[in-house]
């Protein structure tokens, strides 16, 4: 019997504030043999979230914290070597919830298929992923509409990348601000942003009142903080906002205070929704169709960074934090 190794990251200490690389460890591990009804992935890509920051601190985030000594766990596509389940030939690519690792192994119902039409695959992590459904769920649920201003925070990321794409599609006016003029850039050149600009380079209200000077209807919150201020100052009267994510605080050791001007909601009747993508499972199968038409068209494009080898998957993982992705952050594993 031929045996199979495996290389993991795991979380090797909680991060206090920013982590480090101290904070993980990559270990090689024996992958058990295969039972009747189960398959043997090896991991092609691997994703790295900013919501997997929540999961490494004590207690439950939105999804349950990562045990300190195991292996991390996240999205990834990989292809089937072995099989013991008629569901699954060698060679079918699939997805997972099993990252962070070369091998594993599964039961069927822990996998989902994807075509090998789709490429490059990492299109399952991105666009046709959690991240591009995050961006879909967060615009239907404020109902955006033809011929809306909508402002994008962290638009040069995984989700808003997709949000900006979608939006603009919906024939909307886009704004989106993002951490450097080179993805400034990004956005209006290669995403198709009506306007970008840089938080670093201004308030991000000053910001809007230049580039919207009649204000926004919708906001799509992935930073929260400043951004989430600067955005509440520019809504119009009965100005929606997607709360998606507030990673400008991920890494507070102590949470800083919130935006100063929380009264805006009331002055202008905001409505806030906050949301959970893994609450929308079902809906998987409409953002498939629709999105993946985009994609398939051309209509929309999958944006990525990618980073080679599970022994970089920690410094991937960190890069979201210095703003170091333009689109997903994906890992390549050989
Ligand atoms: P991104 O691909 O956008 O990567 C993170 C980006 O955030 C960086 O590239 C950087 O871009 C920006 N960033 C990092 N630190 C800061 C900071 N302190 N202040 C401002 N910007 C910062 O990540 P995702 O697209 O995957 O996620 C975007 C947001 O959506 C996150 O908050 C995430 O937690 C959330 N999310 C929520 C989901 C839900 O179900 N609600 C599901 C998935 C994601 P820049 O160079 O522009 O600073």
């Amino acid at each position: 019997m031929i045996r199979t190794f495996s290389r993991e990251v795991r979380l090797a200490s909680r991060p206090v504030g920013m982590p480090t690389q101290a904070n993980f460890e990559l270990v090689r591990v024996e992958v058990p043999p295969l039972e009747n009804h189960q398959v043997l992935v090896r991991n092609t890509f691997m994703s790295v979230d900013p919501y997997m920051r929540g999961r490494m601190n004590e207690g439950p985030s939105y999804v349950p914290a990562f045990a300190v000594g195991e292996g991390l766990s996240g999205a990834a596509v990989g292809e089937i070597v072995e099989s013991r389940d008629s569901e699954f030939k060698q060679g079918d690519a699939v997805t997972s919830n099993f990252g962070w690792r070369d091998y594993f192994v599964a039961s069927p119902e822990q996998l989902q298929p994807i075509s090998h039409e789709v490429e490059p695959p990492s299109t399952y992590l991105g666009a046709l992923g959690m991240t591009g459904m995050t961006a879909w769920v967060g615009l239907n649920l404020v109902e955006l509409k033809k011929g809306e201003t909508l402002y994008i925070s962290g638009a040069a990321g995984a989700v808003g990348t997709v949000a900006g794409q979608l939006a603009h599609l919906r024939g909307c006016r886009v704004i989106g601000s993002t951490g450097s003029p080179k993805k400034v850039r990004f956005l209006r050149d290669q995403c198709g942003f009506d306007v970008a600009f840089d938080y670093n380079e201004g308030p991000i209200s000053e910001q809007l009142k230049v580039e919207a000077p009649d204000g926004i209807d919708v906001y799509f919150d992935n930073v929260g903080g400043a951004a989430l201020e600067g955005a509440l100052n520019a809504l119009r009267i009965h100005g929606r906002v997607a709360s998606c994510g507030s990673i400008s605080g991920y890494n507070d050791a102590v949470p800083s205070p919130g935006p100063k001007n929380l009264f805006e909601i009331i002055r202008k009747r905001l409505t806030i929704k906050g949301f959970i993508v893994g609450d929308w499972l079902d809906s998987r199968g409409a953002f498939q169709r629709e999105v993946g038409a985009y994609v398939q068209e051309g209509l929309l494009k999958n944006k990525e960074t990618v980073v080679e080898g599970i022994d970089h998957a920690v410094d991937a993982f960190l890069g979201l934090f210095r703003g170091e992705n333009f689109g997903k952050m994906v890992v390549k594993l050989p």
